[in-house]
């Protein structure tokens, strides 16, 4: 049901249904008491493992075609739980608090239309939700790259200064690939994952050079749908900063382990690329290492080789 209560801001919203959702104040409130483990994975960078205990509704979901079919869809307004409140993003979107939170304040922004997730036509919404949004990073999970939802469109906001990667990014080396106007496509080398970086104070400039990375993904390895990856987007100092992460496997050989003294459920998503691995059992937390977390994301990231083709791609656009 909409609401009749009308919020003024995001901030209004969530302290709203912080005092009026009794399961979303318990998860927030268990979220200040949640464990986090520390890996220095080289020398410069740091990830941290959170464990997560009501994350796991995220983590095990089946997503694929069939068990998608069969459920209800969790981010359809008719599906919602009574508690949860809305306020509009445009006439597209609606803005959600997140029940399951992994950051201080966590919002989900699903459209109003049930309709499929993808970022084609929709990267420049994220961008203005990140300017609009500007005390937190959006965040995009590919249908086949985290989101448990992939059949309705979606993108989520996280507090600012929580994830390691925005407060690294200072330090990383960069490679600059080219330019489109004022703009500019870099890849962060020598991190603990490849990814590339948009910095750009135009949403036109920004979405060329982000469609000719996709093409280039798309020529490097061949997809049914859109590429997969995940996207952070945050917006400091007028301008955006869009981090990309392409990625060639959605969960890694250590999910399916049949071994449970090897199995690790860890299905990473944009939250991971950013330098935060969620772990929503006990027994994964305690035994997860940093040696388990970088051989995660060489599985799941673009290794060199790929990295090195889709260079050339943008290279030649541009
Ligand atoms: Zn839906």
């Amino acid at each position: 049901m909409m609401s009749d209560i009308t919020f003024s801001s995001v901030e209004d919203l969530f302290s709203h249904q912080l005092q009026n959702w009794r399961l979303l104040a318990a998860n927030y409130a268990a979220l200040s008491r949640v464990e986090v483990k520390e890996f220095q994975l080289s020398e410069r960078y740091v990830v941290k493992v959170q464990f997560n205990p009501a994350r796991i509704v995220s983590s095990a979901a089946k997503v694929d075609k069939e068990s998608v079919s069969q459920r209800p869809c969790f981010l359809c307004h008719q599906n919602r739980p009574t508690e949860q409140e809305a306020i509009p993003f445009g006439e597209d979107y609606q803005i959600l608090v997140n029940p399951y939170p992994i950051f201080p304040k966590h919002f989900t922004i699903p459209t109003v239309e049930h309709t499929p997730q993808t970022i084609m036509g929709r990267f420049g919404d994220m961008l203005n939700l990140a300017r609009t949004m500007d005390q937190y990073v959006i965040f995009y999970n590919g249908p086949r790259c985290g989101a448990s939802a992939p059949d309705h469109a979606h993108f989520q906001a996280g507090s600012r200064g929580f994830l390691p990667i925005e407060r690294d990014i200072n330090d990383f080396d960069f490679e600059d690939l080219g330019n489109y106007h004022e703009s500019v496509i870099r890849l962060a080398q020598s991190y603990t994952h490849p990814f590339f970086l948009i910095q750009s104070s135009s949403i036109d400039d920004a979405a060329f050079l982000f469609s000719t990375l996709v093409e280039g993904m798309s020529r490097v390895k061949e997809e049914s749908f859109e590429p997969m990856l995940n996207i952070l987007a945050w917006y400091l100092d007028d301008q955006w900063l869009v981090a990309v992460f392409p990625r060639k496997l959605h969960r890694p050989s250590c999910y399916f382990e049949t071994d449970a003294t090897k199995r690790l459920l860890i299905s990473p998503a944009s939250v991971d690329m950013g330098g935060v691995f969620i772990v929503p059992q006990r027994a994964d937390f305690d035994k997860v290492t940093g040696d388990d977390i970088q051989k995660i994301l060489n599985e799941v990231c673009y290794d060199e080789e790929m990295t090195e083709q889709l260079v050339k791609q943008i290279k030649s656009c541009l």
